[in-house]
């Protein structure tokens, strides 16, 4: 994959006649160049490090392999379970009481519950070495799963307002505290094989961006020590056998604003009363896009997406206020500042234009601001050496970074201690499916917050071995 775009991007510079272009394609083809020597020596070195040491990795992969398989029943009855009974952020009470037993069954590691209301934190001391972070979220979303399989969610939950939700795992971070618990058992298996400190964290509220500053900010290090390396996994809709891990920027940032256009309500007959917060809401939403696309310079990656509005109660009546629930994605912290700027400027524009008294202005709130993700460029090709490696027939993918968020660098970015962190992503598609899919062009797979997303049953097993090798290449 890396060496057809690689490829197409060398014909493209060879044959383009606009100068500017050129330049542009001269550095990708220089930054691909320099990523894919790095990553070459990595694997050189690896092998040759294991080598050196007389260790196999072949054998290694089948003792992990051996491992995996001989814990699959227990680790796929643990998955379906969670999948049934999903929870939204910080209410995670049953599934995080699941992962506590189940790392107090194992025996060796000291568990700490209740931090950050629902997390966990499990300490492994075996010598002198690295300390090393383990992270898996678990929450849920307030999606209405639409998978038909035997396990599907049907769970529903009431929240504050009376209203009732959908809850489903749409993200896989079901699959994520399973591969946690696997990981887990190999990894106290395997203790004559590593040296140093591993620290798993089972994590509450990723979806909404927060559970990491929770588990911080209730004394998360009162109890466990910094760690030297955090690494993390995440679902992602590729076939199980693919993988990425991408050096550097891999996530965007991302702040949540909440804007509340207040009016004056009337009966639905009679609109020159009112002052409709219903009309500008809905304006406001076309003209973020204006911000978008004529604020920012088109080759820095932004997002404005207007994902919820709440307005009214029946179709007669004008209510006196809408608020609309906004996401923006950013990589650089002036196009977020302009984004905020913009959907400002466009608020007081709409209420100018709709003549409100200056007390109804409309009101902005700013929540949840996570920077963007970049991995430790050492550490991820250190990882993806090693994992390719050891693992047979692992296909590393390089698609570009994504707009997608992560709180997980929340663990240790403020911490005391010289921080890297390396967070994957794993493919959990059925490998037949993502096939017959490339083959007829047809979409049968379904990507991460989809109703119909499904991690397959061999990604288990699966996960626990790319978490258990990368593990071991850490404490090396
Ligand atoms: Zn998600
Ligand atoms: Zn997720």
């Amino acid at each position: 994959m890396q060496r057809i775009t690689l490829q197409k991007t060398i014909f493209i510079y060879l044959h383009c006649k606009d100068y500017c272009m050129r330049i542009e394609l001269f550095k990708s083809l220089t930054v691909a160049l320099i990523a894919t020597t790095l990553f070459c020596v990595t694997v050189h070195a690896q092998s040759k490090k294991n080598k050196a040491k007389g260790v196999s990795t072949t054998d290694n992969y089948s003792v992990l392999k051996q491992l995996a398989d001989a814990d699959s029943a227990r680790l796929v009855e643990i998955f379906k379970d969670l999948h049934l009974h999903p929870e939204l952020a910080f209410n995670e009470k049953r599934t995080s009481a699941i992962a506590a037993k189940e790392l107090q069954a194992l025996g060796g590691y000291e568990v700490f519950t209740g931090i950050g209301k629902t997390g966990i934190a499990a300490v492994l001391k075996n010598g002198d070495g690295p300390i090393v972070m383990y992270r898996a979220d678990m929450d849920a979303l307030p999606v209405k799963e639409t998978t038909g399989l035997p396990w599907a969610s049907t769970a529903t939950m009431k929240k504050e307002d009376g209203s009732v939700v959908p809850l489903m795992h749409a993200c896989g971070h079901d699959a994520h505290v399973t591969w946690l618990l696997g990981v887990a058992k190999i990894m106290l298996a395997l203790k004559d094989k590593w040296h140093g400190t591993l620290v798993l964290v089972v994590q509450p509220a990723e979806e909404a961006i927060g559970g990491a500053v929770a588990m911080v900010k209730d004394g998360l290090y009162d109890k466990v020590p910094i760690p030297d390396y955090l690494f993390g996994m995440h679902t992602m809709p590729y076939a199980v056998g693919y993988l990425r891990n991408r050096p550097g920027y891999d996530g965007a940032g991302s702040t949540g604003m909440e804007v509340t256009f207040h009016g004056i309500g009337a009966h639905g007959s009679a609109p020159h009363l009112a002052k409709d917060p219903v009309i500008m809401a809905a304006s406001a939403i076309l003209d973020y896009q204006a911000v978008v696309s004529r604020s920012i310079s088109t080759l820095n990656p932004h997002v404005i997406t207007v994902g919820a509005m709440e307005a009214g109660t029946v179709a007669n009546i004008i209510p006196d206020k809408a608020v609309l629930k906004i996401t923006t994605r950013w990589y650089e912290e002036k196009d977020r500042d302009a984004m905020i700027r913009g959907i400002k400027r466009v608020d007081s524009g709409i209420a100018m234009m709709n003549g409100l008294p200056a007390d109804l202005y409309p009101t902005e709130k700013l929540y949840n601001s996570v920077n963007p993700l970049k991995n430790d460029t050492v550490m991820a090709n250190r990882l993806n050496g090693a994992l390719v490696a050891a693992v047979p027939g692992l296909q590393l993918l390089s698609p570009p970074a994504s707009m997608g968020s992560e709180d997980f660098p929340y663990l240790i970015i403020n911490s005391k201690k010289d921080y890297v962190y390396d967070y994957i992503h794993v493919g959990v598609s059925n490998k037949e499916a993502c096939a017959k899919q490339s083959k007829d062009g047809k979409s049968s797979i379904y990507g991460n917050h989809n109703p119909n997303f499904a991690v397959d049953l061999s990604a288990i097993p699966y996960g626990t071995i790319i978490g258990s090798s990368a593990l071991l290449e850490l404490f090396k």
